[in-house]
């Protein structure tokens, strides 16, 4: 794979944070950045050296934005294929296609792990309610029924608690295609945000503890509290998956650690994830660095941690009751604030996060817990 190198430009499909966090690095490290999304103003366009404004259809200005850059990749999994393919013809695209296509249809996602023997709940395919009622027969209850295409953040999601929920679980996700799994009894959620580069060569942050709130993340924190043999499946799993994709990227991996102790991958996300923000304050090479790194062909760097540190997510319903109290947040001096220039801030909508670092992760999570609790301090 050639090398581009500082002074090249690379092509980002999408523009919200993680685009934008991703631009900081690169800019950080010389390069040139191009954003392409149908918004304009955005997270990432207020860092880009240019940002497009146009729908992900409009193939010309696809190829006229790939046709820009060296390299392009993509902050968002549910780009639409096509576009991807199109930019492949005019500059290489990492992760490529493939990856994308498997990570943005829940059922392509389930079946390609099961195929491949990574462990995944029990799922069934729903095209119809009659598919529905067969399904909550077979893998009983409870369940959960998914749509197969563009969910995320418990979006496009119902729980069956009992046969009689299935009309009502289809109506509420508007009868699309779907998957129903079973439910996981679940003692921790947990992630391992990996990167694979050209070479084939693997790098990990370990494992992440991620705590949601109303089906999105709310607070994480590294390293997790499972044993030694706990991380180790974890991270092995994870390396089996990026090898089998041929990911060219970061890639995160989803779990859910049973009470009996055993590993079940919940989703992939082709992509720098919301759980390893902590390693940009926490680690020699942040997930957006090897994210760079790997898709300019360039060896990946170090992904140890300096400490044990957390992460909290600022969601836009802190500024319900008018503006933030940044200084008191921020009297704690372990404490970093990250915003993402969103104008306007929505319920659940994600603002910004705080980091700490500290002796054990426990500590860490009290340190961003009491600063964001700061936050709305008179
Ligand atoms: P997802 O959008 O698939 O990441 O799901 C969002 C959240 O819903 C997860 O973080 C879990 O808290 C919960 N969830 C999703 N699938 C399951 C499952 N099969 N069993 C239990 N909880 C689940």
């Amino acid at each position: 794979m050639r090398q581009i190198t500082p002074n090249s430009t690379v092509g980002v499909f999408g523009s919200g944070q993680l685009g934008r966090m991703f631009a900081i690095e690169a800019r950080r490290m010389g390069y040139r950045i191009h954003t392409f999304s149908p918004e304009s103003g955005t997270p990432t366009g207020q860092i880009a050296d240019a940002e497009i404004c146009a729908a992900y259809e409009d193939l010309d200005q696809v190829k006229k934005f790939a046709r820009a850059v060296d390299v392009v990749t993509f902050e968002f999994e549910n780009v639409p294929s096509i576009c991807a393919e199109t930019a492949a013809q005019f500059a290489p695209v990492h992760p490529r296609g493939e990856v994308l296509h498997v990570a943005q249809n829940r059922l392509r996602e389930k079946t390609f792990l099961s195929k491949n023997g990574f462990p995944v709940a029990e799922f069934r395919h729903i095209k119809t309610l009659e598919d529905l009622r067969n399904a909550v027969r077979e893998i009983g209850i409870p369940a959960v029924l998914k749509t197969a295409g563009f969910g995320y953040d418990g979006k496009g999601q119902a729980k069956i608690n009992s046969a009689a929920d299935c009309r009502e679980a289809f109506r509420q996700i508007k009868n699309q295609e779907a998957v129903l799994e079973a439910f996981v009894d679940y003692e921790r959620e947990l992630s391992v945000v990996a990167a694979r580069d050209a070479a084939g060569n693997f790098a990990h942050f370990g494992v992440i503890e991620n705590a949601h709130a109303n089906h999105i993340l709310d607070v994480s924190f590294a390293p997790a509290s499972v044993s030694g043999q706990t991380q180790k499946e974890a991270v092995e799993i994870t390396r089996g998956i990026l090898e089998t994709l041929d990911v060219v990227g970061v890639t995160t991996v989803e779990f859910f650690l049973t009470k009996g102790g055993k590993l079940v991958v919940n989703e992939l996300a082709p992509r720098p994830h919301n759980s390893g923000h902590l390693t940009i304050d926490a680690c020699v090479s942040n997930q957006f660095e090897q994210q760079l790194r790997a898709v300019c062909g360039l060896s990946l760097g170090s992904s140890e941690f300096f400490r044990p540190a957390a992460m909290a997510n600022l969601f836009g319903d802190l500024w319900e009751n008018g503006n933030l109290n940044f200084a008191e947040a921020l009297r704690n001096p372990n404490v970093k604030l990250h915003l993402y220039g969103k104008q306007e801030a929505r319920c659940g909508r994600k603002m910004g996060h705080l980091t700490a670092l500290a002796d054990t992760a426990r500590e860490a999570v009290e340190i961003v817990t009491k600063a964001r609790k700061n936050l709305t301090a008179k």
